[in-house]
């Protein structure tokens, strides 16, 4: 695909939660037409989407008629299994780029990426048995935290070992999965920089979030971040220097720590990404228009925050404030049409906008 996609293109989009609901969205208001691939039923995308296929990653008849469906494919999760990529491939670009997608799967390869950049991450080892875990304790100190390499998302397949003895019973709590062991990062606040850039390596970011979590999931993006002019601008140019490097397409979330010595990368996800939600009513175009203009070739929009905005996320019972919450004023609800109320599960967010 080398020109920009016209209306009535269609956009297919592999996941159908909450983030490929709201790129559905954005993309209809650019006159394009969206067709999901999700595994699972009820898919909160499937809601505002042209087309769902409900079926799975291994199912190839189902992954090739999909793939000469649409004109371009994106996604809203990085872990989309290797097998279906290849099938899709073949067929339809892929945007974001395979490179992209093979680099934020894997703890291990992220970080020795980051690294090789001249990035600063936190001390880090493989420990593919016990004794490299215990090695490696040693090495970066406790207290630290042991992470699966892969598919780990919201906090899950972590453990924290305050000490060298906790090091066999966190390795355990592994069962088998490839993992690697962490330094705790003594940082000051949590931000993430939400950057976007286009097949012609236009690169555009967002105002960097300071982001609080909960039990490592996301409860609030505050922006502006608490940042001075110079660690605002070192923080954009560090999720430049990520994209350029990638030669990637479309929208990317960079995850930071700040520390006295710096900005520390916590980790990259080439999708739209939960801290980036304040966009929806902070700029004229938000990461999901910003994604969708990526993807499609078009140029990429103004991003420039023009309010202050709190998003605060709705998780599992939250929900049930959502009518107090419409009384609000500048309270702006977004709410992803979930009807089963889990502890712990995304429903929605609302942003909070002040002049
Ligand atoms: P992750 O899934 O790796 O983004 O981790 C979820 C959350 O756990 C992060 O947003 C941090 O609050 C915390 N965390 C993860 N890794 C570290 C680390 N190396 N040092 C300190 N805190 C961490």
């Amino acid at each position: 695909m080398t020109d920009a996609l016209k209306t009535g293109a269609t956009i297919g989009i592999l996941g159908g939660g909450q983030l490929g609901r709201m790129l559905a969205v954005a993309a209809s208001r650019l006159g394009f037409r969206t067709h999901i691939y999700e595994p699972g039923a009820a898919a909160p995308a499937g809601d505002v989407a042209h087309h769902v296929t409900t079926a799975a990653y291994e199912d190839n008849d189902a992954l090739f008629a999909f793939a000469t469906s649409v004109d371009v494919i994106t996604y809203e999760f990085e872990n989309i299994p290797t097998h279906a990529l290849d099938v899709l491939e073949e067929h339809k670009l892929i945007r974001p780029g395979r490179e992209a997608l093979r680099i934020s799967q894997d703890r291990l390869t992220e970080k020795d990426f980051l690294s090789g950049l001249g990035l600063i991450t936190a001390d880090y080892a493989d420990c593919p048995d016990a004794a490299a875990l215990t090695e490696a304790l040693e090495r970066i100190g406790t207290p630290a935290i042991l992470k699966t390499r892969r598919f780990g998302y919201d906090g899950k397949g972590q453990c924290r070992i305050a000490h060298v003895s906790e090091g066999s019973d966190a390795f355990a709590q592994m069962q088998g999965a490839p993992a690697i062991l962490e330094g705790i990062v003594d940082f000051s606040a949590e931000i993430s920089v939400i950057v976007a850039r286009s097949p012609t390596g236009d690169v555009s970011a967002f105002d960097p979030g300071e982001n609080v979590h909960e039990e490592g999931i996301l409860r609030t993006t505050t922006v502006p971040a608490r940042l001075s002019a110079a660690q605002r601008m070192d923080a954009v140019l560090l999720a430049g220097r990520i994209v350029n490097a990638l030669d990637y397409v479309g929208v990317m979330g960079v995850e930071l720590f700040v520390t006295r010595d710096g900005f520390v990368v916590n980790e990259i996800a080439p999708r739209v990404h939960n801290s980036g939600h304040w966009t929806q009513n902070g700029c004229a175009v938000d990461q999901f228009e910003q994604h969708i203009r990526a993807v499609a070739g078009w140029p990429l929009g103004d991003g420039t925050r023009h309010v202050d905005v709190v998003m605060q996320n709705l998780i599992g019972d939250d929900v049930a404030q959502v009518m107090d919450i419409a009384t609000e004023p500048d309270a702006a609800i977004h709410l992803y049409g979930k009807t089963d109320v889990k502890p712990g599960r995304k429903m929605g967010h609302v942003n909070r906008v002040r002049q």
